[in-house]
């Protein structure tokens, strides 16, 4: 039965007719032009909708929001039927098919949006947050297969020329042997690669989702660049731990660092020599050539330092014209020498500064401790190498005293 107004001749031509099909009698009207016009809309409505629900389905990656779209995509492919059968049989039975498929798609439609929160605003968000998000995010189900991916994951993947598919792991980073181990890992990690010949830094997350018993669990994988956060930290703590002028630890950091040499040199029962430096006449410098002048004597007693030492000993600026250096297994007959080498250097170098030929020297404090001796702590040791540098003060300066 079909209701029908006074418009109906926008639909249909004026050719009516009763029809007999398996005893009943039908109603026949035979379709105008509007009446493709309107199937036509329809069609490409439906078109839409199928291409939509399919664009949804493939962008997920086979993510587990893919059973979803297959829903809503088969639902949207009935009515589709539906029109083929009007288009093509209704001459012969003069039914409706859409009237009849138009209720079960409705039905499926709407058992997709009670199971999946289809239309629940934080399902639409969460998934917008997870393909936007700045890390780059990666979802592996069982047998360490990638089951879904965001956009950030898929940029970090294809700087190193890995194309993300659904192998498992081991395959997809069978050339990465560094970032399998991460991946294949349940624990956090850093990581650092080379992107376009720059090395850059990730730490890699790991949120395991689903049943924890379960050894088959997913996991969601998060990748964050912190390259430009390393770079600070490392200006940071460059900043906090060297002296700008002479380039050598500053006062602060040569001592943490002497204090764990000397515990460590304790522990092992190994030689450890410490030197003090204090330029000679430092004020006459200062006076006659200016502060500046000063400045750059100290500079280039840095320079001096650590070529000399800096390598394998610890060498700092500990005071205003005041230098230290840590020997590390360093017997005092070795560290006499270096540091008679150090003075001699010193007093050969000349610093140019606007002209003017500086030449400066050093006196040297030198105090050792031999093995598992009596000195308990570091101060009792700088003490010794302070004594030890009044001596060379006393003594006339530009010399060694232990
Ligand atoms: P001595 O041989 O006995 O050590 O004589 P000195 O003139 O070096 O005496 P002292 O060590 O007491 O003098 C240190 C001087 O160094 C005082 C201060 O003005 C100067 N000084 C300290 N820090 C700096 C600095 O950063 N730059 C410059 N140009 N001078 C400094
Ligand atoms: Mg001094
Ligand atoms: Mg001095």
């Amino acid at each position: 039965m079909r209701l029908t107004n006074s418009w109906h001749h926008l639909f249909y031509t004026k050719k009516w007719e009763i029809r007999q099909f398996l005893g009943y009698y039908s109603l026949y009207m035979e379709r105008g032009f509007w009446y493709y016009v309107n199937i036509s809309y329809t069609i490409l409505c439906l078109l839409l909708t199928v291409v939509i629900y399919l664009v949804g389905y493939l962008k997920n990656k086979a993510g587990y929001t893919k059973p979803h779209f297959l829903v809503f995509l088969f639902a949207s492919l009935l009515p589709f039927m539906g029109i083929v059968l009007i288009l093509f049989t209704f001459g012969a039975w003069n039914i409706d098919y859409s009237a009849l498929i138009m209720p079960i798609s409705l039905l499926i439609i709407s058992y997709g949006i009670l199971k999946y929160d289809f239309l629940e605003i934080r399902t639409l968000a969460r998934e917008t947050i997870f393909e936007n998000n700045f890390a780059g995010m990666v979802v592996l189900g069982p047998g360490k297969r990638i089951i879904d991916y965001n956009k950030a994951a898929e940029t970090f993947f294809k700087a190193i020329h890995i194309s993300l598919n659904h192998y498992p792991l081991e395959h997809l980073l069978a050339r990465e042997p560094k970032l399998l181990e991460i991946f294949e890992s349940e624990d956090s990690r850093d990581f650092s690669l080379m992107i376009e010949g720059e090395e850059r830094f990730f730490e890699i997350d790991v949120v395991p989702l689903g049943d924890p018993q379960d050894s088959n669990t997913r996991m969601l994988k998060s990748i964050r660049d912190v390259t430009e956060e390393r770079k600070i930290q490392e200006k940071l703590k460059l900043l906090a731990t060297t002296d700008s002028l002479s380039g050598l630890y500053n006062r602060a950091e040569f001592m943490n660092l002497a204090k764990k040499e000397f515990a460590r040199a304790k522990r092992n029962h190994e030689d450890l020599s410490l030197l003090i430096m204090d330029l000679d006449n430092f004020k006459t410098i200062n006076d006659t050539f200016g502060h500046a002048a000063g400045d750059e004597v100290i500079r280039e007693m840095g320079s001096i330092l650590l070529t000399s030492f800096r390598k394998t000993h610890i060498a700092g600026r500990i005071g205003g014209e005041e230098f230290a250096v840590v020997l590390k297994n360093a017997s005092l007959e070795e560290a006499k020498e270096a540091a008679e080498k150090c003075r001699e250097t010193v007093s050969r170098k000349k610093v140019i500064y606007e002209g003017q030929e500086i030449a400066f020297s050093v006196s040297i404090g030198l105090a050792a401790i031999h093995g598992n001796a009596d000195v308990n702590d570091i101060e009792d040791i700088l003490k010794m190498a302070d004594d030890a540098l009044y001596k060379a003060k006393a003594k006339g300066r530009n010399c060694v005293a232990t």
